[in-house]
C-alpha cells in the first residue's frame, strides 16, 4: 500500500498485517461470528463467563482506599513486588522488583522492548509460523524483521536455520513457547543449543543479541509439564507475558516485562524500558488491573478442563481422519487441511456451522488452527460439522511428516 496521506512506516505495517486484515473483513469468521449457531473455534477469546474470582477482584478492588487510588499510575512498586515474588516462587531465580516493567498485555512489552533495543536497521529474526503482529510490530520501531521456519517434522526450533540467518546486524529473536500456533514447548536440549549460539553470536558481534521470551502461554502446559524457559537458558533475555491467557480475559490489559537477575547491564536497560513504556503511549496497565494483581496472580482457567478438551478433539478428529499435531501446551490445535487450500478448507467449515482460523493467516498453509477456548456444547456441536466436511473435502489423507 501507499499513499501520501499516512506515514511509510505504517503503511508498512498495513502490508504486514493484510492476511489478517482480510480473514477480518472477508472471512465466514466475518460474516458469522457471534451468530448462536455457529461454533467460534477462530480465536483465543472466552466463550464462558469470567472466573468468578476475577469478577470479585474488580469488585473489590475499584473501591478506593486512597485519594491516588486512580492517579496516574506506572510501575507502581506494590504491582511490581507481586510480579516478582511470583516469578522468584515459580522459576526458582531471584527476581527483583526493580526488573518488573508493568505493560498492556504481551502486545505491549513486545512493542516496549523493541522500542527500547532496536536501532533503526537492526535485524530482528522471528520464528515462523508466528504470532499474527510481530513483522508489524520489528517494523514499527525500526527493525528489518528476518524469518525462520520451525523445524516442519516436529515443531522444534531449527537451531541451525537460526546460526544461518544471524548476521552482524541481528539484535534480537523472539521466541515463544509455548508456541502460538503449535502448541509446541522447546525442550531444554534446544534452548541450550539455541542460548549457545546466541552467546557466541554476540561475542562475535561485539554486542548483545537480546532473547525476547513471549511467554503468554507459560501457565498453559499440558500433560504435568514442566515449562522451561527460555530466560533460564540465556542471560540477555527479556521475559514477556500476558495474564489475558492464564485469566481468559484478553479485553483487561494486563502484562508484564521482566529481566532476569543474570542479565548484564540490566540498569541500563531498566531507564530504557521505563523511558520506552512512557513514549510507547503511557504504556502502563490501568490503576484498577494494578491493584487487583494481588488477587489476580493466583487465578488461573481450568487448565485440567482445557487438556480435556484438547484429548476429546485430538480423538474425535483424528477417527474422521484428521491429521493433528497435538499440542503440549497453549489454548490451540493445528490440524492439516485435508486440501491444500486452508482458506476454501475452513469456509467449507463454516457451511457447516465451524468456524476455524485457516493456517495461510499465520504462515502455515495447509493446516487450519482450532482454539480450545471454545466450551464443551460448541465441541459437541462441531463434531458432525468437522465429519462431513471432510468427507466432502474428498481428498482423505495427505502425507505429511507430521502425524503424531
Ligand atoms: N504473543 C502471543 C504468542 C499471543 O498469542 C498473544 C495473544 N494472542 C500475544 C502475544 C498478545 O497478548 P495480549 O493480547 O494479551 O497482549
Amino acid at each position: 500500500m501507499s499513499s501520501q496521506l499516512i506515514s511509510q512506516r505504517i503503511a508498512a505495517v498495513i502490508d504486514a498485517v493484510a492476511p489478517v486484515t482480510r480473514f477480518f473483513s472477508e472471512s465466514a469468521w466475518a460474516r458469522r461470528m457471534g451468530d448462536p449457531d455457529v461454533a467460534d473455534f477462530a480465536f483465543g477469546n472466552p466463550q464462558e463467563m469470567p472466573l468468578p474470582g476475577f469478577v470479585e477482584a474488580l469488585g473489590k478492588w475499584s473501591v478506593p482506599q486512597n485519594k491516588d487510588w486512580f492517579a496516574y499510575k506506572n510501575n507502581e512498586p506494590a504491582s511490581c513486588a507481586v510480579v516478582a515474588a511470583a516469578l522468584r516462587e515459580r522459576r526458582g531465580l531471584p527476581f527483583e522488583d526493580e526488573d518488573i516493567f508493568l505493560t498492556n498485555g504481551a502486545f505491549a512489552a513486545i512493542a516496549v522492548s523493541l522500542c527500547a533495543l532496536v536501532n533503526p536497521g537492526d535485524e530482528v529474526i522471528f520464528i515462523t509460523p508466528p504470532w499474527f503482529f510481530y513483522e508489524a510490530l520489528i517494523l514499527t520501531y525500526g527493525g528489518r524483521p528476518v524469518r525462520v521456519k520451525v523445524n516442519q517434522e516436529n515443531f522444534d526450533l531449527d537451531i541451525d536455520a537460526i546460526a544461518g540467518a544471524i548476521t552482524e546486524r541481528t539484535r534480537a529473536i523472539i521466541v515463544n513457547s509455548p508456541n502460538n500456533p503449535t502448541g509446541k514447548i522447546y525442550p531444554p536440549s534446544t534452548l541450550t543449543r539455541l542460548a549457545d549460539l546466541l552467546t557466541s553470536a554476540s561475542e562475535r558481534n561485539g554486542r548483545a543479541i537480546y532473547l525476547l521470551s513471549d511467554e503468554a502461554y507459560s501457565r498453559i502446559v499440558f500433560d504435568g509439564r514442566e515449562y522451561p524457559s527460555p530466560v533460564a537458558f540465556y542471560p540477555d533475555s527479556l521475559l514477556l507475558y500476558t495474564y489475558a491467557k492464564t485469566l481468559l480475559t484478553p479485553g483487561q490489559r494486563i502484562g508484564y516485562i521482566a529481566l532476569p537477575p543474570t542479565m548484564p547491564g540490566r540498569e541500563v536497560i531498566r531507564e530504557a524500558l521505563f523511558a520506552a513504556q512512557v513514549i510507547t503511549g503511557f504504556a502502563f496497565p490501568n490503576a484498577l488491573l494494578q491493584h487487583a494483581l494481588p488477587d489476580l496472580e493466583d487465578l488461573s482457567v481450568d487448565i485440567a478442563h482445557l487438556q480435556y478438551k484438547r484429548d476429546w478433539l485430538v480423538r474425535e478428529l483424528r477417527e474422521m481422519g484428521y491429521r493433528l499435531h497435538v499440542p503440549e501446551g497453549t489454548f490451540y490445535l493445528m490440524a492439516q487441511s485435508p486440501t491444500q487450500d486452508d482458506w476454501a478448507f475452513t469456509e467449507l467449515l463454516a457451511s457447516h456451522d465451524v468456524l476455524c482460523l485457516p493456517g495461510t493467516i499465520v504462515e502455515a498453509p495447509g493446516y487450519f488452527r482450532i482454539s480450545l477456548t471454545a466450551n464443551d456444547s460448541m465441541i459437541e456441536r462441531a463434531l458432525p460439522g468437522f465429519a462431513a466436511a471432510f468427507q466432502e473435502s474428498g481428498v482423505g489423507n495427505r502425507e505429511s511428516g507430521i502425524g503424531s
